[in-house]
């Protein structure tokens, strides 16, 4: 079989095929590449200052090690730049461990701080424990991505941090946006960005700087840096429709070469026209925590109840 040779260099044997560009890519040059487009992705969308102090929140997955990678590469050029990774530990028993463990590694490599906050420290129990005293409504994800998405806040602020950077890819955002219009949450989709800022400066303005990066490309980087990641999935991972959406794309991708941008650009463009409607929602300090929530008690908060004997979530 005769192997092609890289489109860009001409010179290293080609390692990627990369359909939607109809090039040939050696390694050097798609990690190049990659860099690149997140390099771009953070300018257009002026993620970062060079003075922002970065909480790249790592799971210990391979989107979260690759993008602390990248992000630690490119912020080499920049002295003033500082990033500490936020790891948080669930409390999910035979699955979290692995993880925490190989986020410690790849910070203590790559030379960054680690901080890492527990459900257990802050909730009062980890999720195992949460899910057994719940009378459950919601499904472990749910609870899990309110009571997440508050640890990575406050590890964050605990640190000092200016900005937080999570490693969602181009496949998981267009997936975001379809389950909000397929779920009839025409405000979340509005709401949804890859750069979420609060005008009021209350929470910490959050990232996403592989936004623009196919999963797929996020796992060949990773891959071609040798990186080891927890490939086990959470136990409690239910979100079907997001499969069923995940599925569908790479479908379409494989038949429709770039179907994945086009989409993208589109769902952006949907949300700029329909952003001037959706009132803004006024952030007060939670009652019990402080933390900023649009009512009187933050979703984190009422999920935890009083106490923790098992009370149920306010309808
Ligand atoms: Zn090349
Ligand atoms: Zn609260």
């Amino acid at each position: 079989m005769e192997t092609s040779s890289c489109s860009l260099c001409r010179d290293n044997k080609a390692f990627y095929h990369r359909e939607y560009q109809g090039v040939n890519l050696c390694k050097t040059c798609f990690k190049a590449s990659i860099e690149k487009k997140v390099r771009r992705t953070i300018s257009s969308w002026k993620m970062f200052t060079p003075e922002d102090h970065v909480a790249v929140a790592v799971s210990g997955g391979k989107d979260s090690l690759t993008m602390l990678m990248i992000l630690c590469k490119l912020s080499s050029k920049f002295p003033r730049t500082k990033i500490t990774a936020v790891t948080v530990d669930e409390g999910i028993a035979g699955y979290r461990e692995e993880a925490v463990d190989l986020a410690s590694e790849y910070c203590e490599k790559l030379g960054v701080d680690h901080e890492i906050v527990s459900f257990q420290e802050i909730y009062g129990s980890g999720l195992d424990d949460f899910l057994q005293q719940k009378r459950q409504r919601l499904t472990a994800c749910s609870y899990c991505g309110v009571f997440r998405r508050k640890a990575i806040n406050l590890a964050a602020k605990k640190v000092g941090a200016t900005k937080i950077a999570t490693a969602h890819n181009l496949d998981d955002i267009l997936q975001t946006y379809l389950l909000n219009i397929l779920e009839g949450d025409v405000e979340r989709f509005v709401r949804f960005s890859p750069f979420l800022k609060d005008p009021r400066g209350q929470f910490l303005t959050r990232v996403k700087p592989l936004c623009e990066i196919p999963e797929k490309e996020v796992a060949l980087y990773g891959y071609a840096e040798g990186l080891r990641f927890q490939t086990a999935s959470c136990p409690y991972m239910t979100e079907a429709l997001r499969n069923e959406l995940r599925s569908i794309f790479n479908r379409l991708e494989i038949a429709h070469p770039g179907v994945l941008f086009s989409s993208y650009r589109a769902m952006l463009r949907l949300r700029q026209l329909a952003e001037p409607g959706v009132p803004a929602s006024t952030l007060q300090p939670c009652g019990k925590c402080g933390e900023p929530t649009v009512s009187s008690i933050c979703e984190a908060c009422r999920m935890v109840g009083p106490s923790s004997q098992g009370i149920e979530i306010p309808a």
